[in-house]
């Protein structure tokens, strides 16, 4: 119910919202004193014009792969969070068929690690993760990785990544412990996504928030992580423009309907929620 269609409205809807503030700036500069007038005029309608044009030409294309797995194409470089795709019951494509610059992970659990190792050795993409889940990998012969940790954040040539926190485990297939799971806000040039990882509800959710979020990736699965009830007050939390669920439907014990979820997002929270089906895109 919210596919394609849905999308194409919102596109229409983001160039009003840009139309707008254009409008506003230039209102706000024709009631500024004369001296700033011409300048206060021009200049932010030149910076804002630019940054429309720039998104256009090169938006940021966040394509499903299912279950929390994500391909996002940034400024020519592809990055994948979380790449689940080999034991994947609903995954759109195959790991060796991805290309990679770069890999986010938000956790050390076999269902978001994944196809990391044979990804990352094929393509010689960096791995992004926790120290813990670094030094595994390390063990497992990757040596392109970049560790991080909650509360940290660092510009790679894609955009910025932050850690946040979330609330779950993060032990590694083998065992091996996997420090502290998390969530990942990417901010690039056209907006700040966040992907929560696997986490039940928190009240910091609302700090997050602050960041400005264009997009947030929600796990709605439950028994696993947040049901719908809590996903829904995540999004209260948060106030992202848009939202996506994930973790869901991959298997029978966390069956959702989530075109039922993104009603309630819509008329509850008035956030619009896209259900993805796996291989669907939306931008960012
Ligand atoms: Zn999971």
């Amino acid at each position: 119910m919210l596919f394609a269609g849905q999308e194409t409205i919102f596109a229409s809807q983001k160039s009003v919202i840009h139309s707008e503030s254009r409008g506003h700036l230039a209102l706000h500069a024709f009631l500024s004193p004369p001296c700033c007038g011409i300048i206060g005029l021009f200049v932010p309608w030149m910076t804002t014009r630019f940054r429309i044009e720039g998104s256009a030409a090169m938006p940021t294309d966040i394509k499903f792969l299912g279950h929390a797995s994500f391909q996002i194409e940034i400024a020519g470089k592809t990055v994948l969070i979380d790449p689940f795709l080999t034991d994947n019951p609903v995954a759109s494509t195959s790991a060796d068929e991805l290309s990679a610059d770069a890999i986010i992970l938000t956790h050390g659990h076999g269902d978001h690690v994944g196809d990391t190792v044979s990804i990352a050795r094929r393509t010689g993409a960096q791995v992004i993760a926790n120290f813990e889940i670094v030094g595994w990998l390390n063990g497992q012969g990757i040596e392109n990785t970049h560790p991080m940790h909650i509360g940290g954040s660092h510009v790679f040539d894609f955009g910025t990544v932050k850690l946040t926190i979330a609330h779950h485990g993060s032990g590694l297939p083998d065992g091996s412990y996997g420090g502290n799971p998390a969530g990942v806000l990417l901010t690039t040039d056209d907006g700040t996504l966040y992907h929560a990882g696997d986490t039940a509800l928190f009240m910091d959710m609302q700090l997050i928030g602050e960041a400005g979020i264009d997009l947030a990736i929600l796990p709605i699965g439950d028994n696993f992580t947040m049901g719908p009830d809590d996903a829904l007050r995540a999004v209260e939390f948060l106030r992202p423009k848009r939202v996506v669920p994930v973790h869901y439907n991959t298997w029978p014990v966390i069956e959702q309907d989530a075109a039922a979820w993104a009603e309630r997002v819509a008329q509850e929270k008035s956030v619009q929620a896209i259900v993805l089906q796996p291989g669907e895109s939306t931008e960012l």
